[in-house]
């Protein structure tokens, strides 16, 4: 067994309990592959969660970033550097987006969204519009106001109290959002795809009814994208693919490929209501990070990787469903591009845990979305034999997993 001083039992001695790590250690990956601390290797159909969009290591990050770690790490927001200007003008060129807040984590670039919301409501409408509108099963970070805005009652509870002004309403039900939004109401929150709460998508009518009912209200409308942005539904942003466009959308994850980095877009009229001195960030927007999520940006919207997200979304559901066909474990499949999600049938409610860990065991990294979905969210641009041997690997977990 491990014979390493820095092992798993360590974990358990020195960090505080709140993860529950698998039992192996990555030291090292490459594109879809990583390697574990015994040179046991696995192909990563977890992507972090959803976060190496590129793979491990992939060359062009690689110096992108330490092309950058020798020229200059740090000056703090006092001044502007040409890694940040020029990622916002590219993330401005690609997007509806006007200006750019950068932050270190989606939890954050949702922070700034949120009191972005209740400022503007504060400046344009008076104190009493500040109600912010979410779903249940949403996840928007674990910041204090992001677990409150949050659907998932879980992760407040023992943290109260909350902030006050915020109410939940069920994921695709238009007539609990009608009867939600109101002239209190500063913003509404969705994810295009929830995440988290199990790969769930939102349906094309509840955003253009949510986009009609904000303007109607004067409410913001603000698409969380930290885990379905930069490229993962085969789309930039998924905004794009229902052609719904929000006033405020924050994007993470895979923006900085593994690097951390977040961000938070609107448009110049919202944005002006942080005026300076009203919200900031030590290390939001720091060279390291812009420099790297422009090269992200760079290859992702290079011809072919969002068509290719496509082509490998076709291939890896035609897999699952042939894998199912064989062992019956999943209700369905569902999704879109590379964040997909397949709900464990009736049989082995609240146990997709038990497919992920199997996964590990036969050397694929998969992950779960909520207690009933097997979630897989690789690299955009993954192989597809790397999907191929996947699959043939994940079919023997789901077989053990079958057999009990
Ligand atoms: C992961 C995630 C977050 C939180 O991002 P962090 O970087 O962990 O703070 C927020 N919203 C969504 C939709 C996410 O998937």
């Amino acid at each position: 067994m491990s014979d390493h001083i820095l092992n798993r039992a360590l974990f358990d001695e020195v960090m505080v309990p709140n993860y529950a790590p698998g039992k192996v250690i990555p030291v090292r990956g490459q594109g879809s592959r990583v390697w574990d601390q015994d040179n046991n290797e696995y192909i990563d159909l977890a992507g972090g969660i959803a976060v190496t969009a590129l793979g491990h290591a992939h060359p062009e990050l690689v110096d992108a970033l330490t092309e950058q770690a020798k020229k200059l790490w740090h000056v703090s927001n006092v001044l502007a550097t040409e890694p940040a200007l020029s990622l916002a003008r590219k993330l401005v060129d690609l997007t509806f987006a006007e200006k750019v807040f950068f932050a270190n984590s989606g939890g954050e670039a949702n922070e700034a969204a949120f009191k972005l919301a209740r400022r503007y409501a504060w400046e344009h409408f008076g104190p009493e519009k500040h109600e912010i509108v979410s779903c249940l099963s949403s996840f928007h970070g674990r910041t204090l106001f992001t677990v409150s805005v949050g659907g998932q009652p879980k992760y407040r509870e023992g943290f109260e109290p909350v902030p006050a002004g915020i109410s939940h309403v069920p994921f695709n039900d238009i007539e609990a959002l009608e009867a939600a939004i109101t002239d209190k109401t500063c913003a509404f929150v969705v994810e295009p795809i929830q995440g988290e709460g199990g790969i769930t998508p939102a349906s094309q009518a509840y955003l253009e009814k949510a986009r009609e009912l904000c303007d109607k209200h004067n409410a913001l409308l603000i698409f969380d994208e930290v885990q379905t942005g930069v490229g993962r539904t085969g789309h930039l942003y998924a905004y794009m693919k229902y052609g719904v466009t929000p006033d405020i959308l924050t994007t993470a994850k895979a923006l900085g490929g593994g690097f951390p980095i977040g961000a938070m877009l609107t448009t110049t009229h919202i944005a002006a209501s942080l005026k300076v001195g009203t919200h900031g960030s030590t290390y939001g927007g720091n060279p390291m990070g812009c420099a790297v999520a422009e090269k992200v940006l760079d290859i992702i919207t290079r011809d072919g990787v969002l068509e290719g997200v496509e082509t490998r979304h076709e291939r890896l559901v035609s897999h699952l469903k042939q894998i199912n066909a064989r062992h019956a474990a999943f209700r369905l499949v569902r999704g879109a591009g590379l964040l997909i999600g397949a709900v464990v049938d009736e049989k082995y409610e609240g146990r997709a845990k038990d497919f992920m860990t199997a996964a590990l065991d036969e050397g694929v990294l998969a992950l779960v979305a909520g207690p009933n979905v097997v979630r897989f969210a690789p690299s955009l641009i993954i192989p597809e034999a790397d999907i191929d041997e996947a699959m043939t690997r994940f079919e023997r977990a789901v077989a053990r997993v079958v057999k009990g």
